[in-house]
This record gives structure tokens, sequence and C-alpha cells, in this order.
């Protein structure tokens, strides 16, 4: 009997199922079966399994528990400074845009939160020294750090999700005004001075733009990949690819594209506008061969939520939002396993 559940299973696609599930992932016991997956995307899971109980209902009667043990992917080869080490951490994600203010920290929140719903151990690490943001969506301005014995800090936990910006440090006011090589250093410590617990995913919110600064956390960070954010519009779009040539450069892989303000529908009469035109985030995409996690609406919600430090996840969570989130997460977090995972000869 199992062999033939196991070979409906495999048969079971989806988009971020694309190859079903594997046989090494199931245990079958009876009616039981064990799934235990490689990465987080635990409600995509529910859902096949609801889609599989319907298309094949001669297994309905069987009962699933779902576990998430998420891989460690190969990351980049990392220069380390002497005297730090690489954190503990299963897979380092950067969240870049070439371009300031297109979205990229309202999009490393919301798919902290969505990765956390998917079963994942997660924490962000606010690189955007000159405007580090996370503070405010946190809603714990005035929250500061703890440290360990060896000086170490300790990230803030909020939502489950654990956190480190400058903000907790210094007056951030201060902090914009600093020349290059002082936030340099002050990113390095942020870097390699945090001690996580044993995060799936560590994503990194870096500052806007294809300089010195992206360029040495390329270098001296072992990163597992990034995600580039960019607007539909022309101008982001430049810098958006600026910045998908630069990791393609340094050998870290774009695993995913989202286009943000991708279009705005009114909540009045549901009309749809492409205010910052259309096709933009997928003609880019195309060319440089990186996969599309996400297009999400220009939403006045969303802005309202992180200014208020109480994002929809948490605060409206039958937001429709949501879902774009969610699916987001676990394409994301599914382009990470089938992309780096290194095949088996
Ligand atoms: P960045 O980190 O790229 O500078 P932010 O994430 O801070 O950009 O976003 C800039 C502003 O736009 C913030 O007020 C944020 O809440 C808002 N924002 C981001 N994405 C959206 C969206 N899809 N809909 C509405 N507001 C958004
Ligand atoms: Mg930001």
């Amino acid at each position: 009997m199992s062999t033939a559940v196991l070979a409906a299973c495999q048969a079971l696609r989806s988009d971020v199922f694309v190859e079903g599930f594997a046989p090494e992932w199931l245990q079958i016991d009876g009616t039981q079966i064990q799934l235990q997956l490689p990465f987080a995307a635990k409600q995509a899971a529910e859902e096949l399994i609801q889609q599989f109980k319907q298309e094949a209902p001669q297994f309905a009667h069987y009962d699933w528990t779902i576990t998430v043990r998420v891989e460690a992917l190969p990351a980049k080869a990392a220069t380390v400074p002497a005297g730090s080490s690489a954190p503990q951490v299963k897979n380092v994600i950067t969240i870049a845009s070439g371009k300031g203010g297109v979205g990229k920290s309202a999009v490393t929140l919301s798919l902290a939160l969505a990765l956390k719903a998917e079963g994942a151990r997660v924490g962000i690490l606010d690189g955007d020294i000159y405007g580090p943001s996370l503070p405010t969506m946190f809603g714990n301005l005035t929250e500061k750090l703890t440290f360990t014995p060896n000086r170490k800090m300790l990230p803030v936990n909020c939502w489950g999700i654990e956190g480190n910006s400058l903000g907790y440090l210094v007056d951030t006011e201060a902090a914009a005004i600093w020349r290059g090589p002082m936030a340099s250093r002050a990113l390095e410590q942020l870097l390699f001075d945090t001690q996580w617990s044993n995060l799936d995913y560590l994503l990194v919110d870096l500052p806007p733009g294809t300089g010195d600064i992206q360029l040495t956390l390329a270098q001296k960070f072992p990163l597992t990949a990034a995600v580039v954010v960019t607007t539909p519009q022309n101008i982001a779009l430049a810098d958006a690819q600026k910045g998908i040539a630069m990791f393609q450069k340094v050998d870290v892989p774009v695993v995913g594209l989202v286009e943000n303000m991708s279009y705005f529908r009114c909540g009045q009469c549901g009309h749809q506008e492409a205010i910052f035109g259309t096709q933009g985030g997928d003609d880019l995409a195309r060319k440089y061969q990186v996969p599309v996690i996400g297009h999400w609406p220009l939403a006045t919600a969303l802005r309202e939520s992180l200014d208020e430090g109480k994002p929809l996840q948490v605060s409206t969570p039958e937001h429709e939002l949501n879902a774009v989130f969610a699916k987001s997460a676990q394409q994301l977090a599914a382009n990470l396993w089938y992309l780096l995972t290194p095949q088996a000869e």
C-alpha cells in the first residue's frame, strides 16, 4: 500500500513543490504519514495535502503530521575578518535594492513573518546603517540590547522573530551622518558580533545601492543568496539591474525578485491601476534569469501597519495581503532549496 501512496505523493505538484513530495521526506506507518520538509513551506504542504485527499480519496483517511527541518545550503566563500567568526545560522539571505524607498524593509519584515508561519526560525539583521527601520516596524523604539559575558549582542525578539539593528545601539540621527568607514565598521559589528540562536534563515536588510557596503558584505559575510526588491518604475529597474549584476559577479545567487508597488487596487471600487507601469519586473527577471517571487500591490494598509509597528500578519491575520506574503515566502524557501541543493551524482 505504501508504495502506492509514495507514488501518489510524488505525482502531486504545485508551484512550491515542483517535484511533489520526495520519498525521503516521507515516513509511512500504517495510515500515519510523517512529512519532514527540508525548507519552510508548511502551509503550502497543508494545501497540497488537502488537494491530495480530494484527488485520491482512497488515501483520504491517512493522518498527516508535518515538520520542518530546514537544511543549510552552501554559502558563498567569505573572508571573515580576523578575530571574528561567521554567525551560527543555516542560511543568510540578503534583501537588496538598487534604489531607496522601494519597500526593501517592508518586504524584509513581511517575508520574515511569513517564513516563520511556514515553520522556520527567522532573524532580521537591519543592516541599513543610514536608515535603520527595524525598531519602528517592530514597534520597540526604546528597547536596548543586552550582551553576553563575552560582549556579543543578544538580539531582540518580536513576534517570535529575532532582530538586531543599529537603531538599538545608537541614536540613529547621529548615525545618519556617519561617513563610509564608520558605517562599515558599525555594520561589521552587527554582522559578526550578534549572537543569534540557531536560525534557519537570517534576512539581512541592506542599504540601497551597489557601493562599498554591499560589496564588503558580499565578500566578508557567508551569504547564501540574495533577494532583490524593485518597483516597476524604469529608474528603480535600472538600479535593480545593477544590484542583480553585482551579486551575479560576486557569485551570490539571486533567488528571487519582488516587484513591490506593482499596482494599486482601489478599496472602494476594486479598480486596479499600474501606477509605476507594467511588466518591468518580469522583463528584468527574464533578462537575468532570476525567478520572480511576487508582485505586491501598493496598499495603504501595509504602510499604516508598518508605521504603527503592528504588521498585518500580527494585527489582521485574515487580511488578503498576508496570502501574497505567504506565497512569496514559500517560493523563496523552495527556490533556495531547489536551486542551491548540491546535486547528488
Ligand atoms: P526601503 O527600505 O526600500 O527604503 P521601506 O520598506 O522603508 O523602503 O518603504 C518605504 C515606505 O513605503 C514605508 O513607509 C513603507 O511602509 C511603504 N511601503 C513599502 N511597500 C509598500 C506597499 N507595497 N504598499 C504601501 N506602502 C508600502
Ligand atoms: Mg529600509
